[in-house]
């Protein structure tokens, strides 16, 4: 039987998968089974952040593969001390919970906020705010913090105590604040799965001034907006934002599973000991790769995607079939007049791979992707959407 074939078989079918096995990787390009090249736009939703197979990183890798793969959290490990004393350094915050995935660095920003809230105000302070068409993650209860109904279908009961307001309404949030106890407020600051929507200034400032008149966490979910994604370091260094909580992964493990969730001042003496912990958070391995992965997302880099950004916006805007681009850094969204589902599968004939959100056709490209590559990418999308269906 065929990959293909074996795959329908035996692996569960959450996936609709595009009809292709990647075999190799190599900075932004990537090939299939029969050799044909790709110029890849989605970095594995935003995970290879150099590229596939990065030398630098796999050099950090290797390094600590043959060093020692695994001990556990009742041990200490350089790498992932090092990594949080580099996250600190470098936004502000002042601890860090090391688990493996998006979700997982979510369910820590929850419970640190219920804590937080219980143990200041009281228990009946659980209520969390997170928005309309946000994206949280799958397990139970960050779904049930994920603002789509379309996810939640047939997973009920979720855990309680999310509600909603729709992204850039503070009048909404305003209203929910009154109505409920509320112990955090949880946002992206550009909506990923959502649409590519990027919060605005003045709704940030309002979040910020609720949060801090009334002592309520702002958590900030940068598992897709984060390390260097939007032009800065956290998507929400783009605003005037001071988070108590900041969760990351994707793209800071370079390809391998880590999450992160990080804690200000407000919030960084919560965790006692036995309250949270996890397996391989923190594996040595992970967090060598995501250390390699952040000392690279420096300023050099960071000044290319806001010129790869710049490149893109223009180029794209305007063009027949192309209604209207959003987003930040190298996480762009386009509103097409072709449905967006045709035009990934058009790009992809065409050896270009790109995602959708929503109705949008989304690009994530790898940040260090060369600007040659960029160029011919962004030709392609652009002949694809101006063609007739
Ligand atoms: C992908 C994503 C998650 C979930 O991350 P997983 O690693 O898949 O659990 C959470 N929040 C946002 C904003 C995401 O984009």
């Amino acid at each position: 039987m065929s990959i293909k074939e074996l795959d329908s078989q035996y692996i569960a079918h959450t996936y609709n998968r595009f009809p292709l096995e990647i075999v190799k990787g190599e900075g932004s390009l990537m090939w299939d089974e029969t050799g044909k090249e790709y110029i890849d736009l989605g970095s594995g939703i935003a995970v290879n952040l150099l590229g596939a197979c990065d030398p630098g990183w796999v050099r950090a890798v290797e390094e600590q593969l043959h060093q020692v793969q695994h001990t556990s959290n009742l041990f200490y490990t350089a790498p992932q001390v090092k990594l949080a004393e580099q996250l600190c350094l470098r936004t502000g915050m002042k601890k860090v919970f090391f688990g493996n995935s998006g979700a997982e660095a979510n369910e820590c920003a929850i419970k640190v906020a219920r804590k937080y809230a219980a143990e200041k105000k009281g228990e009946e302070y659980f209520t969390i705010i997170t928005l309309v068409n946000s994206f949280h993650g799958r397990t139970i209860t960050t779904l049930a913090a994920t603002g789509q109904e379309v996810f939640h279908q047939d997973f009920k009961p979720l855990t309680s105590g999310f509600v909603h307001a729709p992204a850039n309404d503070l009048a909404a949030v305003e209203q929910l604040v009154a109505q409920y106890k509320v112990a955090a407020i949880m946002v992206e600051p550009v909506q990923g799965e959502g649409g590519v929507l990027p919060l605005t200034a003045e709704f940030c400032k309002g979040l910020q001034k609720i949060a801090d008149e009334q002592d309520i966490l702002l958590i900030i979910d940068e598992v897709q907006t984060g390390n260097g994604r939007t032009g800065k370091l956290y998507g929400y260094m783009n605003f005037d934002l001071h988070p108590d909580v900041v969760t990351t992964a994707k793209g800071i493990g370079g390809g391998l599973p880590i999450g992160i969730c990080m804690l200000g001042e407000r919030a960084e003496a919560v965790l006692t000991p036995g309250s949270h912990g996890s397996t391989f958070g923190g594996n040595p391995i992970a967090a060598a790769g995501a250390l390699h992965i952040l000392n690279r997302v420096n300023d050099a880099l960071l000044q290319e995607v806001q010129e790869k950004s710049d490149y893109l916006f223009k180029t794209f805007a305007g063009k027949p079939g192309i209604k209207s681009v959003s987003g930040m850094g190298l996480m762009i969204g386009l509103e097409t007049e072709r449905p967006a589902g045709e035009i990934v599968a058009r790009c992809r004939e065409l050896g270009v791979l790109v995602l959708t959100a929503k109705t949008k056709v989304r690009l994530l490209p790898p940040l260090n992707i060369p600007m040659e590559l960029l160029k011919k990418a962004a030709d392609v999308i652009i002949k694809v959407a101006g063609e007739k269906a």
